[in-house]
């Protein structure tokens, strides 16, 4: 019996009109949200990311300024940069488009940002708080990767939960949202003996390796809840996952498809810590 489909097209949807009904009482208010995104250089998949974030925030009302730099800027520049978005009260999200030109150093860049403009919750700060529970902002892709497992009522509590991958900016926090969430949670790496004998103990398999199809069926448990998080462009243009789609829809009980299914959750989660960053912003 094939799985059932997770689609973070239609959760986006209804997510999206719920914020654009929030910013829309905001912006009654006298404050309407403000996103910056920052790109810097000529790499086409940043150019892609950024104007559908800067379109998003279109669609829901918000305030969005797009920066676009070449690849000589000096990092002391981007610094300034930040430092004024910090201090400008019609913005309360700032993000700086991943990767960045060898000579930007990027931890620099990420604690630049003020922590409570760090719509993307990569700073350390926002790392830590999460680490013991309190997160300012949730890092976007792990959240919208909880809001699909929440949007089928999967008991998370007592779950067994497998990561593979632990990066910082999707396996480590997405194992710390699911173990806060009461799951017993296994974080697997390149250098894990024995994959498949932990992702086929898995209820809740989360995968973020940038390896494309590398998790088969057969290394899943029958009616898991499958989330690939994987985006990988293959040599015929085609998208894929991080899962053999193919094979782990006859095993798995959900599914997120790729495209369409954490990829657009990851921008409506970027929407939803712009919001909330708006409504506690201090009044001017
Ligand atoms: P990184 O390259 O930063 O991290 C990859 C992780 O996977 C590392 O921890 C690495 O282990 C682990 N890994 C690699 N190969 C294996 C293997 N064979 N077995 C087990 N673990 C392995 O990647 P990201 O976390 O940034 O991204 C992962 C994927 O998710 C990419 O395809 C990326 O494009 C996609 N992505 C999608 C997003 C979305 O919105 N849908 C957002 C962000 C990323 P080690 O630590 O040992 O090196």
């Amino acid at each position: 019996m094939p799985a059932q489909l997770l689609d973070g097209n239609l959760l986006s949807k209804k997510l999206r009109a719920e914020i654009a009904a929030r910013a829309a009482i905001l912006t009654a208010k006298g404050v309407r949200p403000g996103l910056a995104v920052i790109v810097i250089g000529d790499n086409p998949a940043s150019q892609v990311y950024v104007r559908n974030k800067v379109k998003a925030c279109e669609d829901v009302g918000f305030h969005s300024v797009l920066e676009r730099y070449s690849a000589e800027l000096g990092e002391e520049e981007l610094l300034a940069r930040i430092a004024t978005l910090n201090a400008d009260p019609s913005i309360h999200g700032i993000l700086v488009q991943l990767p960045l030109p060898e000579h930007i150093a990027a931890e620099r860049v990420l604690e630049a940002i003020a922590p409570e403009k760090d719509v993307d919750g990569f700073h350390v700060a926002n790392a830590g708080a999460l680490m013991v529970g309190k997160p300012e902002f949730k890092p976007c892709t792990p959240y919208g990767c909880m809001k699909i497992i929440e949007s089928i009522d999967y008991p998370v509590r007592g779950a067994r939960a497998v990561i593979v991958g632990a990066s910082n900016i999707v396996g480590k926090p997405m194992a710390m949202l699911l173990l806060q969430a009461g799951a017993t949670v296994t974080i697997c790496n390149s250098k894990t003996r024995d994959l498949a004998h932990h992702t086929k103990d898995a209820d809740i398999l989360v995968v973020a390796t940038g390896k494309p199809h590398m998790i088969t069926g057969d290394m899943i448990k029958t009616g898991a809840v499958v989330i690939d998080v994987g985006i990988n462009r293959l040599p015929d243009g085609k998208l894929c996952g991080d899962v053999d789609f193919d094979t782990a829809k006859y095993v798995a009980g959900w599914i997120t498809p790729v495209p369409g299914g954490v990829g657009p959750m990851t921008i409506t989660m970027l929407l939803m810590n712009t919001l909330e960053a708006a409504e506690k912003a201090p009044k001017h």
